[in-house]
């Protein structure tokens, strides 16, 4: 495969003509990595793919140095799919099926509501985590019901969207775009309308909002998928910047990183605890665990054990980490 424009990158844009802020994402070597040696049903890796380009526009609207974590849970084919975004756009994302349905039949087309909200019980938990949290202090949490009124929420996009017009007080749209190879996505935010120089009349500014969404409604999946955002967002605005003006910002590159490690992964060993731990070696001679986001796998043998339990600290336990992977 020869690629033929540049991706993994986040272009965030305001326009003069009215507040707004704009963003697009195009990641394809992150989703890659995030889809590789995973096998899920198509349906269920799209609506990770639509996850993953929202999180990461989401992060970028945020002023914000820690990590942002987006889980959407429910009790359908899908528990739970989960985002992981750093202020550095360093991403990580998985999918946690429900093993107790057979998922083999599952129609391609099922949405957020099929797979993760059949029952309208359904939730998006954001957690914002500070890279400065002191010890004691807690993360900051935001919910939002998988429903608007009566109506159960039926995309990712409708999710975001709800959660920051309750949580930020801000209006938001999102056009989102998944597929095998990448995935895409297009964020439109009306800011407050400011005193001052920047001060528009508000009759204008609501002009120029209902504008500007027409104008991104025409967005097409293959254009989320397959051009630079760069190159998009000139394609989309080109009206607008002859009238009034589009500045963007340098474009921002994203990456995938894992933050798993031997420590973690002893550290889960020792609160299982020795007998449970015990339990295990007896069964398979090892204790083998691989990480949900990366694929990386852990082994411990029953000497390795034998140190996470007997030694004071876990870093004196994991001295020599020998990293194995398949
Ligand atoms: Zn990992």
């Amino acid at each position: 495969m020869t690629d033929k424009y540049a991706s993994d990158l986040l272009q965030v844009f305001v326009f003069d003509g009215a507040p707004v802020r704009g963003e697009i994402v195009n990641i394809r070597d992150s989703w890659q990595a995030i889809l590789a040696r995973k096998n899920y049903p198509p349906a269920v890796k799209k609506l990770l793919g639509d996850l993953v380009a929202a999180g990461v526009l989401l992060s970028g609207t945020l002023k914000f140095k820690g990590s942002m974590i987006i889980q959407a849970q429910g009790n359908g084919p899908v528990r739970l799919l989960v985002l992981e975004c750093k202020d550095n756009l360093v991403i990580r994302a998985t999918a946690k099926l429900n093993e107790e349905m057979d998922l083999s039949n599952l129609p391609d087309d099922s949405g957020l509501a099929d797979l993760i909200n059949p029952d309208g019980n359904g939730k998006l938990v954001i957690t914002l985590d500070p890279a400065d949290r002191q010890p004691g202090q807690n993360p900051y949490q935001g919910i939002v019901a998988l429903h608007d009124g009566q109506q159960p929420v039926q995309t990712i996009a409708q999710a975001i969207a709800l959660y920051m017009r309750d949580s930020e007080q801000l209006e938001t749209r999102l056009w989102l775009a998944s597929d095998d190879h990448a995935c895409g996505g297009l964020l439109l935010q009306k800011l407050p309308n400011m005193g001052g120089q920047l001060k528009m009349d508000d009759e204008l500014a609501a002009e120029g909002w209902a504008r500007l969404q027409m104008l991104s409604d025409t967005v097409t999946d293959e254009e989320l998928l397959g051009l630079e955002p760069k190159v998009l967002m000139k394609r989309l605005y080109l009206d607008e910047s002859t009238h009034h003006g589009v500045r963007s910002f340098d474009q921002r590159p994203i990456q995938f990183g894992c933050r798993c490690s031997r420590i973690k992964v002893a550290d889960m060993l020792k609160m299982l605890g020795e007998n449970e731990v015990q339990s295990i070696l007896d069964e398979k001679s090892v204790v083998e665990t691989n990480c949900d986001f990366c694929g990386q796998i852990y082994i411990f043998d029953a000497v390795d054990c034998k140190q996470i339990f007997s030694s004071p600290t876990l870093t004196d336990a994991i001295k020599q980490p020998p990293q194995s992977k398949h």
